[in-house]
């Protein structure tokens, strides 16, 4: 918040945010925030409630963050691809007492109020009877709004985002003010960003991949270009349009982007960094991406857990043909990180090549997860080092090769998905007698989850039930792709299930 003040102070009127055609100033943007400040202190919040934003991508989610840091509360932003009961779990979970919405969700919203008991007050945010703007006009920002402020210490949870649990629920990530600072400082020197940068920001704001890379051009001062959702042709168009220097995104919208008629014919000069990262990125696209976008192609490996990038391959590392085999390669640690190889079991070292389980250690650490410590004592241990449930190595120049997952977890498109999750689901279902799902590949999303099901005696496992099963309770893309009917699972003699056998005969012929 020192630094938004700092913008306001430096250049009240270059703009700060670029958003559907309108734009807000850095003197427009700190305003806003204060006021939000002021119009939550007025409805009672204090220090450590929670807030939550469930909405398409607008401007307001961060004016919220921004505020809440303000005041000492935080935004829970929630999951927009969640189905209804997700949705439920999520607002409970963060004990939210006031509910942002957009008018996409606004009737959803409705049905499920009564499902919501920490909501006092649900507020609309744009559309044709915006609440907001109204709340916002309400209340003057004090006059000594400085002196009024709480003084939030680095530890205190700056925003929540949500991931999905190994548990089979989702668990709210608490980022610090400490975190999201480091990973501004670290990331922007890496990405050579300054206060003449034009970011896009493509990803969902509930993301890191959204929030965090939103808040890194803010602490910069640069242009904020924001679309209100991820849509591969409006994407490109921007990239043009709007002269954009840096933007993040996953694979799978790169994907699509590259394949856009007319896509090679446009200007993409100004383009500085080009980062793409939260899931594999495969050949092809990476292919086809370099020779979209020469020289720019950055790729980020990262988690919510670190508030987002820890290691980056830089542009040289993908043009040397010296250093082709690095292209698999997630690069080297960013500034201010630490990351090692260990032995998931002792927690050893491994030696250099030797495959392991990638372990971060570095100030953007969260503060843990939102009332789960058991949760947040089995990721970090007590010297710091977060345990990222990914399997690689380090080669002898330091470069990290991320190539299997520890965690059981499949990613669809950038976003994560817990097999835990939809196994839940599942066997809840009558005709279910045993259920595991696993990441089968695709060439659209990098992987999809497939369902392998036991029926139970004397029933017949029908897909379409299934599936409408699934899609009342699930986000749609957690919902399986296929299922399979099996007559056992194979399991150890401890009863887990060996997904690693299950999976075989499907990623045969993969890598
Ligand atoms: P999230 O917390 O949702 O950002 O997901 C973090 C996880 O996404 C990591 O632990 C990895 O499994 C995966 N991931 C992120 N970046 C990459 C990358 N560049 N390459 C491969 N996997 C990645
Ligand atoms: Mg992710």
């Amino acid at each position: 918040t020192a630094i938004l003040a700092s913008w306001e102070a430096q250049r009240p009127d270059a703009i700060a945010i670029a958003f559907g055609g309108s734009t807000w100033t850095w003197a427009e943007l700190a305003g806003r925030v204060r006021r939000n400040a002021a119009a939550q202190r007025a409805a009672g919040l204090i220090p450590g409630d929670r807030i939550a934003v469930l909405d398409l991508n607008h401007p307001s989610c961060l004016e919220l963050t921004l505020a809440c840091a303000q005041v000492g509360t935080a935004n829970a932003v929630v999951n927009f691809r969640l189905a209804p009961p997700e949705i439920v779990y999520v607002i409970n979970d963060a004990r939210a007492r006031i509910l942002f919405v957009g008018p996409e969700f606004a009737g959803i919203v409705e049905k499920l109020r009564e499902e919501l008991p920490t909501v006092e007050r649900v507020i609309r945010i744009g559309g044709a009877d915006d609440e907001y703007e109204a709340w916002l006009a309400a209340h003057e920002p004090d006059a000594d709004a400085d002196a009024e402020a709480h003084r939030a210490t680095p530890d205190d949870c700056f925003v929540q985002l949500y991931t999905s649990g190994t548990t089979g629920f989702p668990k709210g990530t608490m980022l610090t003010h400490r975190g999201m600072l480091a990973h501004a400082r670290n990331s922007a020197i890496d990405m050579d960003l300054g206060p003449d940068a034009r970011v896009q920001v493509a990803m969902p704001l509930f993301h890191v991949g959204g929030t965090s890379f939103a808040l890194l051009g803010i602490s910069v001062g640069a242009r904020l270009v924001m679309m209100r959702l991820p849509d591969p042709a409006a994407a490109l168009e921007m990239l043009e349009a709007e002269r954009i220097t840096h933007t993040f995104l996953v694979p799978a919208l790169l994907a699509a982007m590259t394949k856009i008629p007319g896509a090679a014919e446009r200007d993409y000069s100004a383009l500085k960094a080009l980062s793409y990262g939260a899931s594999p990125m495969p050949l092809p696209v990476m292919r086809a991406s370099l020779a979209l976008f020469p020289g720019v192609m950055r790729q980020v490996y990262g988690m919510t857990e670190q508030s987002g990038a820890v290691s980056t391959l830089g542009p040289a590392d993908h043009s040397d043909p010296a250093v082709a085999h690095r292209l698999v390669s997630a690069g080297t640690p960013v500034r201010g990180v630490e990351i090692k190889i260990c032995d998931p079991g002792s927690g050893e070292p491994v030696p250099t090549g030797a495959p392991g389980e990638i372990w971060v250690r570095s100030e953007q650490v969260m503060g843990g997860y939102w009332g789960k410590p058991e949760a947040t004592a089995a990721a970090i241990t007590p010297d710091g080092w977060l345990r990222s449930g990914d399997g690689g190595h380090m080669d002898a120049d330091g470069y990290i090769y991320v190539t299997d997952r520890i965690k059981d977890m499949i990613i669809s498109g950038g976003e994560n998905i817990y097999p835990a999750e939809i196994e839940r689901v599942l066997a809840e279902h009558p005709s279910i007698d045993d259920v595991a799902v696993i990441g089968v590949s695709d060439e659209k999303w990098g992987e999809v989850p497939k369902a392998v099901v036991v029926a139970a005696p004397g029933t017949i496992v029908d897909t379409q039930q299934m599936l409408a099963w699934c899609r009342e309770r699930l986000a749609s893309f957690k919902c399986p792709k296929s299922f399979d009917v099996v007559t056992a699972l194979p399991r150890n003699p401890t009863g887990k299930i060996l997904k690693k056998d299950l999976r075989k005969p499907y990623w045969e012929g993969r890598e």
